[in-house]
């Protein structure tokens, strides 16, 4: 037996006293205060029904709360799954038929419309969390009391809080190996159904070690946290690493412009999807007096476009430091803190983690430069799929290599660029055609914002090139292709150059390519 995440990576001693998290409303948690209630949560959980090993899904709005509920599951010895708070009941179901939880906790206001679904799946236990507002003054280093006798019956209890009033401030960890399930996040799977990824103490742990010291966290950051928190970036890249380095958190509800350049100055490190970065870039406010007090920006879960990171550079000072990882690896590869950071890239594979790139078909291990599937292996990679072993031998290799799905190649430097999904790749006339190499060469035109380059049916060519261009001025169509035919091959020329206003993302700032093809299917279609 070995310890679980909570008691390898939370401080003790001195660090206990130190301030883990801070909301923009002013509550705050300090290390011991974290400690405290998440032995009450894990109390209020093995009083609820919940035994080591069984799942807790969670469907809340993001608080101090959801962060000690988060913690307080996998000090009980459970099996964390957040669920994204835009999940409609229909979706819901789904993911409780396929995790069985033993406890499923929501915010009280959906609690009634969800009684049908919950009774027919018959899900043993169910609580609500609400996120209760403020107590605590800004500015002060009072402990929120969080599930504490003190809030019981405040307008915005849930059901989850009041079951924590009272309970012991001591909890005994349940032991955990390395390989026990900590959590399982379902991917966003751009084809069929979700799949659970089931991460290990032992990837989480790891990971937020490897990512702590490889972006020199130390218990002198204050993280500025305005990602969401039923995702692998907010949750684990974030508050792991927090946790890890014994750092401190600026806690933000969701991603507003206004509020995050307000509490930059207080910070030390941002982590972000690329969309934070291109809105950040529109407010006149942030200037270089802003971000004095950075020492880091991280970005990821997204391709950050080379404007992006010029822009970035000439407004801050600063380069923005890439990553890249998925849910069922955690990261695997970022730029480096020291030595050069390449935009376009995402960097070298991060210690322990090895990464190579090979062919599609036959499974071979292509040389430097060559576009090919990516595949990783390392401590870092989740034990499969829950409950579909099919599914996990069609993604690990017989030498435990994962295959990402991502296409990309690395430079005889190390440097691993990002090409796209496999799934967005296009087979136009028996050629493949990386939408990234085009998207590249719109993105660099003048009055292109952004493009994204999508195949679609075409009798002819079984599948059409065709570019959706966001423009910052009135473009033409035939200009584009014009100008293009002059650098790309004509098999990789797009037939039509369509505009749009703007590109479909999710709340990760994902490009939603599945989204286009759908909306165009029928362009070529007589
Ligand atoms: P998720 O499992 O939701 O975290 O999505 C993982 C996917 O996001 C990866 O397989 C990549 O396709 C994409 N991704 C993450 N980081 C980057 C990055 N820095 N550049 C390009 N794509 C990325």
């Amino acid at each position: 037996m070995s310890d679980g995440l909570f008691a390898a990576l939370c401080p003790t001693g001195a660090g206990l006293a130190r301030e883990f998290v801070r909301t923009s409303d002013g509550q705050a948690l300090s290390y011991a205060a974290l400690r405290a209630a998440s032995a009450r949560a894990a109390h209020a959980l093995v009083a609820l029904g919940v035994r080591p090993g069984d799942r807790v899904a969670v469907q809340v709005e993001k608080s101090l709360t959801a962060v000690v509920l988060y913690l307080a599951t996998l000090r009980a010895g459970a099996v964390y799954l957040p669920l994204n708070t835009a999940y409609t009941a229909a979706e819901l179901g789904y993911f409780l038929a396929d995790a069985e939880p033993t406890l499923f906790v929501c915010t009280p206001e959906r609690r009634a419309a969800l009684q049908p679904l919950l009774e027919r799946l018959a899900v043993p236990a169910v609580a609500t969390l609400a996120a209760a507002a403020g107590t605590a003054a800004a500015g002060t280093s009072t402990d929120t009391d969080i599930g504490d006798a003190t809030d019981i019956g405040g307008a915005a209890e849930g059901s989850f809080q009041l079951a924590m009033a009272g309970k012991p401030e001591h909890f005994d960890d349940v032991a955990r190996l390395a390989t026990d399930p900590a959590a399982i996040l379902y991917t966003s799977g751009t084809t069929g159904r979700s799949k659970g990824a089931v991460l290990t103490h032992g990837n989480l742990i790891c990971n937020a070690r490897t990512l702590a010291a490889s972006w020199r966290f130390t218990s002198a950051d204050v993280l500025l946290h305005a990602l969401p928190i039923f995702h692998i970036h907010g949750l684990f890249v974030a508050i792991n690493v927090a946790l890890a380095a014994g750092a401190s958190m600026r806690f933000l509800p969701r991603f507003d412009p206004a509020l995050v350049l307000r509490h930059l100055p207080d910070c030390s490190v941002m982590m972000g999807v690329p969309t934070f970065y291109v809105r950040l870039l529109r407010e006149a406010q942030l200037t270089r007096e802003k971000v004095a007090g950075m020492r880091l920006f991280i970005s990821g879960s997204a391709p950050l476009l080379l404007e992006t990171h010029r822009a970035w550079r000439q407004r801050t000072g600063h380069l923005i430091l890439e990553r890249y990882g998925l849910t069922e690896t955690g990261m695997n590869c970022s730029n480096p803190y020291e030595g050069e950071r390449v935009p376009g890239s995402v960097g070298p594979p991060l210690p322990d983690v090895r990464l190579r790139v090979t062919d599609q078909v036959s499974g071979t291990a292509l040389p430097v430069e060559s576009i090919g599937m990516i595949e990783v292996k390392g401590p870092n990679v989740f034990s499969g799929y829950w409950r579909a072993p099919d599914k996990t031998r069609e993604a690990m290799r017989a030498d435990g290599f994962f295959s990402t799905g991502d296409l990309g190649r690395i430079d005889a430097r190390g440097y691993v660029y990002i090409v796209g999904r496999a799934t967005d790749l296009i087979i136009s006339g028996g050629y493949n055609v990386y939408p990234k190499e085009i998207e590249l060469e719109l993105d660099a035109l003048p009055g292109v914002v952004e493009s994204a380059v999508i195949g679609l049916p075409h009798a002819e060519w079984g599948e059409a090139v065709t570019a959706v261009v966001v423009p910052a001025m009135p473009l033409s169509e035939a200009a584009v292709i014009a100008t293009l035919r002059e650098r790309v091959a004509a098999y990789k020329l797009p037939k039509r150059v369509l505009f749009a206003t703007e590109l479909p993302r999710n709340v990760m700032g994902k490009v939603q390519k599945a989204q286009l093809r759908a909306r165009y299917a029928q362009l070529y279609v007589s």
